[in-house]
Formats: structure tokens, sequence, C-alpha cells
């Protein structure tokens, strides 16, 4: 029987870059099932959907098995940002590969396409500039950032073997850092950090001495990444970069937030993360080709959208949402 939608589920869909992709999704008419634990994602993320017939939400955690009927499944659930997931290291493990297996049990059962929410982490502190797929990384495997970065190894391990033994339908996407409306004001993150402090007239927090590079990839540019992988033929497994190429260090990143939001914070200097990677930028030439995708959005346009989402957050004063116990 032909469906008159598509039925796509969306794990850690409640979360910053998760509620992104299912507005997405029913904009084009899909049927889509949000799943998520609610870890580090929040109900207010998905809000503007729920009451709409073709969205659905679930409370549910990737770690253990799940049975329903979908056509597509996009494998986001995992906490993103170094605080969170060094919360509890372990559960982010068995989220990252746990969730993994039982995500491909349930695509293998359905015949069901998968993407694998991978990241630019699996390159670890990397040695060569800018990362390209083939290069296969330079990762602590002990350090606080390995519960993260080796979980999301394994998960891309895990969708190859799924595919080369199972024949599952996979897609592996590798995120650079993105940002945007929707971040969780507490996840540490650079960008969440500066714009908050830089909004609430607090010292921005350089870690190290700010000369360390990341490329910040605007959350809806990202999205149109994941569709465009999704949606491409079998063929096209990845793993592929997805993010910006425009590499900005973070004292550079700290002084446009200032200047954006015009600030009187002051810049002061702590002391840098252990295994922090000093330089990432994505070369993007396979998604330029295979995908036929690039970023349109520049720094400045996502800041400028980004500052209004957390002004906005910030003057109506709700307590800033907590991270939910584990
Ligand atoms: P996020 O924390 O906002 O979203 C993750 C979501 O997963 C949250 O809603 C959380 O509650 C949920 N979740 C966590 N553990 C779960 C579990 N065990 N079961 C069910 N749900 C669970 O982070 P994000 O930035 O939206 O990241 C989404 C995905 O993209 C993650 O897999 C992350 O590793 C990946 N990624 C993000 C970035 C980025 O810059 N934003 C970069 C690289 C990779
Ligand atoms: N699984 C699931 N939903 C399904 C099918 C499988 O959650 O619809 C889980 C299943 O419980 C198992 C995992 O996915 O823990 C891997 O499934 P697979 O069939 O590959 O392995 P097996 O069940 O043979 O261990
Ligand atoms: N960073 C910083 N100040 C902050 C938060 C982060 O200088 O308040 C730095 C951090 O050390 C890292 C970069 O900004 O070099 C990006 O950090 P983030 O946690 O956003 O992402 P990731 O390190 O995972 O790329």
């Amino acid at each position: 029987m032909k469906r008159a939608h598509k039925r796509v589920l969306v794990t850690g869909g409640a979360g910053f870059l998760g509620s992104h992709l299912c507005e997405r999704l029913l904009a084009r008419g899909d049927d889509v099932l949000c799943l998520d634990n609610f870890f580090t994602g929040s109900r207010d993320n998905v809000l503007p959907m729920i009451g709409h017939p073709r969205f659905e939400v679930m409370r549910h955690d990737v770690t253990v098995p799940l049975f329903v009927e979908v056509d597509e499944i996009y494998n986001l659930a995992c906490p993103a940002s170094p605080v969170h997931y060094q919360n509890n290291p372990v559960q982010t493990i068995k989220t990252a590969v746990h969730g993994a297996i039982n995500m491909l049990g349930l695509a293998k059962r359905l015949n069901a396409k998968i993407l694998q929410a991978s990241t630019s982490e699996v390159y670890g502190d990397p040695t060569v500039h800018p990362q390209t797929e083939d290069y296969r990384g330079n990762v602590n495997p002990i350090g606080p950032r390995s519960c993260y970065d080796e979980g999301k190894r394994c998960a891309e391990t895990l969708f190859f073997d799924y595919q080369r033994q199972n024949k599952v339908n996979i897609r592996v996407a590798r995120i650079f850092n993105t940002y945007g409306p929707r971040m969780h004001p507490n996840d540490g993150r650079v960008i969440s950090n500066f714009i908050a402090q830089a909004l609430r007239g607090e010292p921005i927090t350089l870690f190290g001495d700010g000369q360390q590079t990341r490329s910040f990839c605007y959350v809806d540019d990202l999205v149109e990444g994941f569709l465009r992988l999704m949606d491409s033929d079998a063929s096209v497994t990845g793993p592929v970069n997805l993010g910006n190429p425009a590499e900005f260090t973070i004292a550079e990143l700290a002084r446009l937030v200032v200047e954006m939001t015009g600030s009187a914070s002051r810049l002061v200097y702590r002391p840098l993360p252990q295994d922090d990677p000093k330089q990432r930028r994505p070369d993007i030439s396979l998604a330029r080709e295979t995908l036929h995708w690039a970023p349109t959005i520049e720094l400045r346009e996502g800041l400028t959208r980004t500052i209004d989402y957390f002004d906005a957050l910030l003057r109506r004063g709700a307590p800033l949402p907590q991270l939910a116990a584990q």
C-alpha cells in the first residue's frame, strides 16, 4: 500500500537540531514521530508543533528497544555539548552505542533508511587541516571527551557493519559546530555562552588564549544538508562532512558577539579544557559534489537571529531550563 505521507522518526527530536528538523519535515508534508527522553531537549522546543495532525511526541530512551513503524529514521539522540555529555559519561556512551544498535535494529526490521548524526569530534584534535572524510582522526580514548568521541566513532562502525552485514540503507553525517535559536542556554557551548554573557553584561569567558579555531554552521543550513543526504541515492552513505568552512578564532567570535550585542562585557581568560581541539574546519568538497550542498548563511546573519532568540528568552525572565535527572 502506498502511503500518503512518509513516516519519519527523529530521535532527539526535542533538542536543538532535532526540533528544527521536525519543523522542516512537517513543512514538507511528512508524518513526524519525535522521540526524546528530555535529558537536554525540552517540550518548549516542540511546543509550536504540538497539536499538528502529522506530529507526535514520544518520551522514550533510545538505549531501550523501540517498536514503531516508520520509513525513515534520523538518529540525533545524544547530549552534544561537552558540559552535557560529561555530566554522565557512561550514559553518554550507552546512548551513542546502545542507541545506535537499537535504531539500526529497527531500521533493519523495517527496511527503513537511517541517518546518523555523527560529529567532527571523530577527528579529535586534528593533525590535518581542513578535515576531509578520509582523515582518521587524533582521538584520546581515555580522556574527558572520549565518552562522546569514542561513542560516536563506535556508532559509525555499527552503521557500516549493519550496512555490510544486513544491507541496511545508512547515511552518516559528520556535523561540525552548529548554532542557532533553541540552543540550550546552559549547554556551555561557546556561542550560547558568549551571547548569554554579553546580553547579561557578564565577563566573556575565553578558554586558553582564544586562538583555537572553530567553523560555525547555522542550523537551517545544516538541516538542509540532512534532508539532501537522506534523499540522495542509496550509494551516498557518507560519512560526509556537514559544516560551514568559514573559520574563526574563538577570540574573533568573542569580539564579534560583543560588537553585535553592543555589550559592555570585558573578555576574561580561563584555563583551556583538556583535549580541546586547536583547529577545526570542514573540507566540504564531498557534500558539494554529491549533495550539491553548501552553507548559505554567514556568521553575522546567523548570530543576529541567535542573539534575537536569546534576548527574547532572557527578557522573559523565565528560569533557564536545567538538566533533567538521568
Ligand atoms: P541537543 O542536546 O539539543 O539534542 C539532543 C537531544 O537528544 C536532546 O533533546 C536530548 O534530550 C535527547 N537525548 C539525549 N539522550 C537521549 C536518549 N538516551 N534517548 C532519547 N533522547 C535522548 O543537541 P543537538 O545540538 O541538537 O545535537 C543533536 C545531535 O547532533 C547529537 O547527536 C549531536 O551529537 C549531533 N551533533 C551536534 C552538533 C552541534 O554543533 N549542534 C555537532 C556535532 C554533532
Ligand atoms: N530492535 C528494536 N526495534 C526493532 C528491532 C530491533 O529496538 O524493531 C533492537 C533489538 O531489541 C536489538 C537491537 O535492536 O536489541 C538490534 O537488533 P538486531 O536485530 O540487529 O539484533 P538482535 O536482535 O539479533 O540482537
Ligand atoms: N569556549 C570558550 N569559552 C566558553 C565556551 C567554550 O572559549 O565559554 C571554547 C572551547 O574551549 C572550544 C570552543 O570554544 O575551544 C568551542 O567550544 P564548544 O564547547 O562550543 O564546542 P566544541 O569544543 O565541542 O567544538
